[in-house]
């Protein structure tokens, strides 16, 4: 009996189907930018299209084996001819030495002729002179080698990067089959599938981390605070010390998710009807400043800001936003 291929989630089907395809009729992009909202598994799919480079028994539609040596190996994170670019530890940008070095060994030629893939993550994390580096090799591609770029923000990435880049775009999933998905992990407790969901604003990929690390409390916890601060119930600095420094950076990549969901209006009638009422209420162009400055925050937190005063910023400038809307 042979085991089942490796699976993607439903809402990776036409993705999927469109590089299938072109991996069938060889004209596969040679740079591919997978761009979308954390959580909605782009680094998932970008280590299942390489691994379908290199399988050697694929299933229907392409999908790789899992099974076979260079599946485990590129699943292990250990096969030769596949690179995860990353910034080290600490390090806001990827550095241009790894850069060079990377498209170095694109340009060689495999020992067996095989494919070659890097994956950039996250691409926006590469700097002027990185971007510079690579765009020659893009230009140029060595044959079978493949690049892709995983970017939440592709906004972020220069456009001559952009544009000669294939565009994967992953959006967030109907919710009922998020919902379903969910249901389908080991040991998660049903109950919880629906406030996952919302805490990690449709994103199901990020929804099933909170489960497995049991984190919903705390986003329930932190929605309360500011909900509290907006209705004059608690006050930032006390709001900003209950957060905790070591979560400050959680916390921003959470609010930022929860202010777009504001934004959108999409908090499901319900389950957040304050959410609602308060998304009307606010001023709509302080709203898009506010979230363009919590973002400029979180990069204030990767460049080692002290992070107590950061979150203090962003708790009274809340506030203040909150209290405008109740003037007007
Ligand atoms: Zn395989």
């Amino acid at each position: 009996m042979s085991a089942a291929p490796l699976a993607l989630p439903p809402w990776h089907g036409s993705l999927w189907g469109v590089v299938a395809q072109a991996m069938e009729q060889e004209r596969l992009g040679h740079a591919l930018l997978l761009s979308g909202l954390r959580g909605t598994g782009k680094r998932c799919f970008a280590r299942t299209l390489a691994a379908a480079l290199w399988c050697e028994r694929p299933a229907a539609g392409r999908l790789p084996c899992g099974q076979c040596g260079n599946c485990r190996q590129v699943l292990a994170g250990a096969h030769p001819g596949y690179t995860v670019l990353r910034p080290e530890e600490g390090k806001r940008d990827i550095a241009i030495e790894a850069v060079r070095g990377l498209c170095e060994r694109l340009a060689m030629t495999s020992h067996n002729g095989g494919a070659k893939v890097a994956v950039i993550d996250p691409a926006d994390a590469l700097n002027r002179n990185g971007v510079n580096a690579l765009l020659k090799t893009i230009e140029e591609p060595p044959p079978r080698s493949y690049v892709l770029l995983v970017a939440e923000r592709p906004l972020a990435l220069p456009a001559t990067l952009r544009s000669r880049c294939q565009q994967l775009r992953f959006a967030i999933p109907p919710r009922q089959q998020a919902l379903a998905w969910l249901a389908q992990g080991e040991g998660v407790a049903t109950e919880n599938l629906e406030s996952a969901l919302d805490a990690a604003h449709g994103a199901p990929m990020q929804a099933q981390q909170l489960l497995q690390e049991q984190q919903l409390a705390r986003l329930q916890e932190w929605r309360g605070l500011l909900l509290d601060l907006a209705a004059g119930r608690n006050e930032p600095l006390k709001a900003a010390a209950a957060v905790g420094e070591d979560q400050a950076a959680a916390f921003l990549h959470w609010l930022y998710g929860w202010l777009l969901d504001l934004l959108r209006g999409a908090l499901a009638p319900g389950t957040a009807a304050d959410g609602a009422a308060l998304a009307r209420s606010l001023p709509r162009r302080q709203l898009d400043v506010y979230i363009a400055e919590v973002q400029d925050n979180l990069r204030r937190l990767e460049f080692n800001a002290k992070a107590q005063l950061v979150l203090e910023a962003v708790l009274i400038r809340w506030r203040g936003l909150v209290a405008l809307g109740q003037k007007s």
